[in-house]
C-alpha cells in the first residue's frame, strides 16, 4: 500500500484524499514562494487572504451557493453550532421545530433546552432511530423560528435522500457528515453547518453556510464571538482563524473539483455503499439494522447476526490487523461501521468485503 497506509474507514476525523496530502507536504516548509509554512504565517497577510479565498470559492463553486449567503470558517466543532443557531436564530415566542434522529440531534436538543423553546416535529427514537420520520410523519408549524435537522446520521447509518420543504421557514441542517458528497440544493436551507473532520477537512475548521439575512436576526448583546454577523462582517477573520485548517480544506475542494465535482462524488459514494450494503444483504452472517430507504452512504452500519458483541470486537480487531482500521460502532451502540466518506476508494471498500467474506467462512 502507498506510503504503508492503511484503509481508513474512520468516522471522523477521517481519511482525507492522499493528492492532498502529498501537496500539503509539497507546500509544507514553503508555500507559493513565501519563504514559510501556512501554519507560521500572519492570517493578515495577502497569501492566506487568498487562501480563505480560495476556499470559500471553491465552496461556491462546487456547492452552487447563491450570493445571499456568507460562508464562514469558524471554530468550536459542529457542537458550537448546537448552541449557536439558536442563539442567533431562534426568535421570541416563535419556537423551534426539531426533527430528532439520533444521538447528533439529540445533543442539539440538549442546547436548546437551554436557550430557546422547542418542539419535536418527529422523532424516530421509539424505533432506535433505524430509519428517518415519513414526509407524513413530519409535525412542522408555519409559526416555526426554524427547522432543524442532520442529513446523516454519522453514528446511526442513516441519511436524507430528500429535504422537507419548509416553506418559508428556514431549514437548518447539520450536515458534519456529509457535506460535499452529493449535490445539494442551498437555497432550500437557511443554514448548513458540518465540522470539516468528516469529509471537508482536517479538525478544528467548522464550516458554516448561512443565509445573510437570517444572519440579521440575532441581538447584539450576544457575545461578539457568538454572532454569525461578527464573522461575515470580518469575512472569518475576526479573530486568528483555524489558518491550516482552512488551507487544507481549501485543497481539498480543489480536488473535488478536479475530480468532477458533486456528481461525481455522489456517484462514486453511491457505488461504494452499494458494494458493502448488497455485501451485507446477501449474506447470513451479517445484517445491517436500518431500514433500505434510510441507510447512509457515508456510515454503513452493520452487526454479525444476533449481535454477537465478541464476534463484533474480534471482527473489529482481525480488520485493523488486515490494514481495515476503524470499523468499530460508536461506542454508545456498539456493533460495526464503515465509514465510507469521499476520500474512501472502491479500492477498499472491495478490500472490506474480501474481509467480511473470509472473516464469515471462518466463524460463520
Ligand atoms: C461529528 C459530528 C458532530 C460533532 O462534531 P464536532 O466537530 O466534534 O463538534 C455533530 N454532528 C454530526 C452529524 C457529526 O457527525
Amino acid at each position: 500500500m502507498m506510503y504503508g497506509r492503511v484503509f481508513n474507514f474512520n468516522p471522523g476525523p477521517a481519511a482525507l484524499p492522499v493528492p492532498v496530502l502529498e501537496q500539503v507536504r509539497d507546500e509544507l516548509l514553503n508555500f507559493s514562494g513565501t519563504g514559510m509554512s501556512v501554519m507560521e504565517m500572519s492570517h493578515r497577510s495577502k497569501a492566506f487572504a487568498e487562501i480563505v479565498e480560495r476556499a470559500e470559492g471553491g465552496f461556491r463553486r462546487v456547492m452552487g451557493i447563491p450570493d445571499e449567503y456568507a460562508v464562514l470558517f469558524l471554530q468550536g466543532g459542529a457542537s458550537l453550532q448546537f448552541a449557536m443557531v439558536p442563539m442567533n436564530l431562534a426568535l421570541e415566542g416563535k419556537p423551534v421545530d426539531v426533527i430528532d434522529t439520533g444521538n447528533w440531534t439529540q445533543k442539539a436538543i440538549g442546547e436548546l433546552e437551554k436557550l430557546a423553546s422547542y418542539r419535536i416535529a418527529a422523532s424516530t427514537a421509539g424505533e432506535g432511530y433505524t430509519r428517518l420520520p415519513r414526509r407524513e410523519e413530519l409535525d412542522l408549524h408555519p409559526d416555526a423560528s426554524y427547522v432543524y435537522m442532520a442529513s446523516n446520521n454519522t453514528i446511526r447509518g442513516t441519511q436524507w435522500a430528500w429535504f422537507p420543504d419548509t416553506g418559508d421557514v428556514p431549514l437548518v441542517a447539520d450536515m458534519s457528515s456529509d457535506i460535499l458528497s452529493r449535490p445539494v440544493d442551498v437555497s432550500q436551507f437557511g443554514l448548513i453547518f458540518a465540522g470539516a473532520q468528516k469529509n471537508a477537512g482536517p479538525a478544528g475548521v467548522t464550516i458554516v453556510i448561512v443565509r445573510k439575512d437570517l444572519a440579521e436576526r440575532a441581538s447584539k448583546d450576544l457575545p461578539t464571538m457568538l454572532q454569525y454577523r461578527t464573522h461575515i462582517g470580518k469575512r472569518s477573520l475576526f479573530n486568528t482563524p483555524p489558518t491550516f485548517g482552512i488551507y487544507v480544506v481549501s485543497l481539498v475542494l480543489d480536488w473535488v473539483e478536479r475530480e468532477g465535482g458533486l456528481a461525481e462524488m455522489a456517484r462514486r459514494n453511491e457505488e461504494k455503499a452499494e458494494l458493502l450494503y448488497s455485501a451485507i444483504d446477501a449474506s447470513a452472517f451479517y445484517e445491517c439494522p436500518v431500514e433500505e430507504s434510510s441507510r447512509s452512504r457515508m456510515n454503513v452500519v452493520f452487526r454479525i447476526r444476533g449481535g454477537d458483541e465478541e464476534l463484533e470486537k474480534r471482527f473489529a480487531s482481525e480488520a485493523e490487523a488486515a490494514g481495515l482500521v476503524g470499523v468499530k460502532g460508536h461506542r454508545s451502540v456498539g456493533g460495526l461501521r464503515a465509514s465510507l466518506y469521499n476520500a474512501q476508494t472502491v479500492e477498499g471498500v472491495r478490500a472490506l468485503v474480501d474481509f467480511m467474506k473470509e472473516f464469515e467462512q471462518k466463524y460463520g
